[in-house]
């Protein structure tokens, strides 16, 4: 399978309701990033779902918070380094992988799909075993 970003922003952005998943250690590994304590990250970015953290993103639109606007470049991730591995491993979650039909829709959702750098199957693998931890 390809992939090749091309930085539209689509996967982090509205406009529905989305989820980017954080354990403990993210959240640490982003406030350290931002300079932040971990209370004021709590407060300002991260928000409690069933039990678990997400990412929170901005009411009116439902971008993702660290989704910067538009620009030459297109729009990136202003913690990038740092991005929660639900970001890291984008596309090859397992869904996605389920089925050459799953595979086809990811790619009416993310233009990078099938574009840009070859990825093997064991290449995959490590990414898909990153989104299993
Ligand atoms: S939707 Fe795909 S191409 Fe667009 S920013 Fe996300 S990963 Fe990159």
């Amino acid at each position: 399978l390809s992939f090749g970003c091309t930085r539209c922003g689509r996967c982090c952005a509205g406009p529905w309701v989305g989820y980017v998943w954080v354990t403990p250690q993210e959240i640490a590994a982003i406030a350290g990033y931002l300079d932040l304590a971990i209370e004021q990250m709590h407060q300002t970015y991260v928000r409690s779902v069933g039990g678990g953290w997400s990412l929170r993103e901005h009411r009116d639109n439902h971008d993702c918070l660290f989704l910067s606007p538009t620009g030459p470049d297109g729009r990136n991730c202003l913690i990038y380094p740092v991005r929660p591995t639900q970001c890291r491993t984008w596309p090859f979650w397992p869904d996605n992988l389920r089925s050459p039909e799953a595979w086809d829709y990811t790619s009416t959702r993310c233009p990078g799909v099938n574009c840009g750098e070859y990825f093997s199957l064991e290449k995959i693998q490590t990414r898909q075993d990153a989104t299993a931890r």
